[in-house]
């Protein structure tokens, strides 16, 4: 039973803003004596403060931590039309990002996961809008447009970065006037097994799954198809990304069940610094350790 605990790391989605007045060795302390081994960056070159993401990416693993990605997903690097116009696009403005997360595949001593969001179609942004209106009035846009694109983006990632293993992640629910790929669990499930390539996987986001109100256990098939898996909580007003302290997800059920299905692979507690901006710091303190303790205690 216990052979099994080296094979599931807890992760954490770190971004620079969370070392604000401390230190990288005084943040990590506390989580890495509760069992945290890996850390998650979102590779998004646009993001505030991305000068300081490869350093702390170094200074992380220095400490012997594992590294973790989350691919870029905002509506600049939008995986829309991949299978039209955009391909070239969409190719060059994600290798850089992608060749970096692929470099630590090289580095990491545990297998080096990388999260990717379904292709969406943002309405609202600029990009491509004359081409985009096109089609939109011609009905073309449709779930099955973006599930090729979805499906030829990640074909051609698993050809292109040798070493990162693809977690199509199952999506929060959308904003008015965005259309994504991936906010159910079949769909996610049905394009991993369809492409069934040995570096691909889902990304059991399970907060998201509770965001559409979805609360049954998954499939035996699910369940074995996890390589990652993103873990939060819901506040009392339905936000999502917080601690472990409202109870509002089954997370320890639902890992109990990755646990009894042999899953490999990172669970990262997955937080938006920005919901605990009213939070007193030793609140955030202990409630981050006691999350990560939560995970532990379902693991070992
Ligand atoms: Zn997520």
């Amino acid at each position: 039973m216990n052979n099994l605990k080296k094979n599931v790391l807890i992760g954490f989605n770190i971004h620079p803003l969370w070392l604000s007045g401390t230190d990288l060795e005084s943040f990590l302390s506390p989580l890495r004596d509760n069992g945290l081994r890996s850390l998650e960056f979102e590779v998004d070159s646009n993001l505030p403060g991305w000068e300081q993401f490869e350093p702390l990416m170094e200074s992380c693993s220095d400490i012997g931590m594992e590294i973790c990605f989350h691919a870029p997903y905002r509506p600049h690097y939008s995986l829309y039309d991949f299978c039209g116009i955009r391909r070239d696009e969409i190719c060059n403005i994600n290798k850089p990002l992608w060749s970096l997360a692929d470099s630590w595949g090289v580095r990491n001593n545990f297998r080096t996961e990388i999260v990717v969001h379904g292709a969406t179609l943002h309405q609202s942004h600029p990009d491509s809008s004359t081409f985009r209106s096109q089609e939109e009035s011609q009905g073309k846009v449709t779930k099955e447009k973006l599930r090729e694109d979805t499906k030829g983006f990640i074909t051609w990632a698993l050809e292109t970065f040798p070493n990162l293993t693809i977690a199509l992640e199952n999506l929060d629910v959308t904003k008015p006037g965005v259309i994504k790929f991936g906010q159910r669990r079949e769909d996610v499930l049905s394009l991993v097994t369809e492409i069934d390539h040995p570096r691909l996987g889902i990304c059991w986001d399970m907060g998201h799954d509770i965001r559409h109100g979805v609360t049954e256990d998954p499939s035996k098939e699910w369940l074995e198809h996890v390589v990652h898996v993103h873990v939060h909580d819901i506040d009392n007003n339905g936000e999502d990304h917080f601690p472990l302290v409202f109870n509002k997800v089954p997370n320890e059920h639902w890992i109990q069940l990755l646990m009894d299905a042999g899953m490999e692979g990172t669970i990262t507690l997955e937080l938006k610094g920005g919901n605990l901006i009213n939070w007193e710091l030793e609140r955030i303190n202990y409630a981050l350790a006691q999350s990560i303790k939560t995970i532990n205690e379902v693991i070992t």
